[in-house]
């Protein structure tokens, strides 16, 4: 049989992966040739890239002491740019409602077994407050994509919060909007927005949502943020149901063409009342090592130890931190409605144990090595 002259990039990671067979979370494992992956690691902490054979090869390691170098430069590099200094997000998710079907999210509108809520102004203003005498300087207000939000409700909403808290920065998640409306939530004050790309592969991507949701529309609202001049954050899952290393491989290559100020990962975790709801979760120790890989690729990017990584490991956040991470986002929702605003089962801070808690916040922190600080928070291209 005659061999092709140029094996595609879909090829490689096949047979890549063979050989650096992964195992879970950190098992030893015998790698081949720890020297030319030892070698890999140096290399992308020194030129911020990999070719695609190398970085393929990291994504899919599980030798422990690979993953420990990895970990190791990656702190080098965030210390280098942030020190030790943790930069804390008010997350505050003002609506459950949402018009959009994601197979993988408990608040997908098909699921009736969610409890829905809509928080009121005055309640979302009280939040801030709240998190200001904690020491947040910057609100995320997430939600789905409740229609209720018009443009004039959520651009009201956004100018009061800023005339109150005017050294706030003011952080919106609420899913895929008109580039009209972008605009007009940023013109009333709004300085960052998060939209996971969720997969930078077109079929993946059509595999995790319905039909009536679009690849293309999704990168045409991350481009429109990006044009309009927010500080924009995106991010995927981590072994979301028919991810593969090769899907992991295009989310690095688009994160780094894309050069979003924020990265936002996370392991997926099933929802039961979700056409995955039997799907088996992402590990924990895959999600660290992607934290560090992102790190090293994007020296600057703001990274956060995300609640899901907390939820799959009780000391995930304190362990995303040294894998890299420089944020965490404690939530400063009501505590009335923490249950009701389930993407997956078992999530943590639906009790009094989240933004409440600074201080302890600040001890666990403080004990992984870091130090919370009272501050924007913002890119330093931003600064
Ligand atoms: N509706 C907005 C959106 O989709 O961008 C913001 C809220 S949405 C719940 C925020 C993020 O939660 C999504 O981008 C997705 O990556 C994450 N998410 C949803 N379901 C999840 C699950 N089952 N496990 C882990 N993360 C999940
Ligand atoms: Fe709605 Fe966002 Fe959940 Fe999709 S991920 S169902 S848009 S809340």
């Amino acid at each position: 049989m005659r061999r092709p002259k140029h094996r595609s990039i879909e090829r490689l990671p096949k047979y890549r992966v063979t050989i650096y067979r992964r195992q879970p979370d950190y098992e030893w494992s015998t790698e081949p040739n720890m020297k030319a992956i030892f070698n890999s690691i140096d290399r992308l902490a020194k030129t911020g890239d990999l070719p695609d054979e190398e970085l393929l090869a990291l994504i899919t390691t599980g030798d422990k002491e690979a993953v420990g170098r990895l970990s190791a430069r990656a702190r080098e590099v965030r210390e280098k740019v942030y020190g030790r200094s943790v930069y804390i997000r008010g997350l505050i998710e003002f609506s459950s409602y949402c018009k959009n079907d994601c197979y993988y999210c408990g608040l997908r509108r098909s699921n009736r077994s969610a409890e829905r809520y809509r928080l009121t102004p005055e309640d979302i203003l009280s939040c801030c407050a709240q998190g200001f005498d904690l020491g947040f300087r910057t609100f995320v207000l997430q939600g789905g994509e409740d229609p209720f939000f018009i443009d004039e409700r959520m651009t009201a909403l956004v100018r009061q919060i800023k005339e109150r808290f005017p050294e706030c920065a003011v952080t919106l998640s609420l899913g895929e909007r008109e580039r009209e409306s972008y605009q007009a939530l940023f013109d009333a004050g709004a300085d960052r927005y998060l939209l996971r790309h969720e997969t930078a592969d077109k079929e993946h991507y059509e595999k995790l949502h319905p039909a009536e949701m679009s690849y293309e529309h999704r990168m045409k609202c991350l481009r429109d943020l990006r044009g309009i001049g927010y500080q924009v954050g995106c991010g995927m899952m981590v072994g979301s149901p028919f991810q593969r290393p090769e899907h992991l491989l295009k989310d690095l290559r688009f994160l780094q063409s894309f050069r979003p100020e924020m990265v936002g990962i996370g392991p997926f975790i099933p929802q039961k009342d979700t056409p995955f709801g039997d799907r088996t979760s992402g590990g924990a120790g895959d999600t660290l090592l992607l934290l560090s890989i992102i790190r090293l690729l994007l020296p600057q990017v703001l990274l956060p130890a995300t609640t899901a990584l907390g939820t799959i490991d009780p000391m995930g956040r304190e362990k995303g931190l040294q894998a890299g991470a420089n944020v965490i986002m404690p939530n400063l929702s009501p505590v009335s409605v923490r249950k009701k605003y389930l993407l997956y089962d078992n999530k943590i801070c639906t009790g009094e144990e989240a933004a409440e808690c600074v201080q302890s916040l600040r001890d666990r922190v403080a004990r992984a090595g870091y130090e919370i600080v009272v501050s924007r928070g913002d890119h330093p291209s931003r600064q």
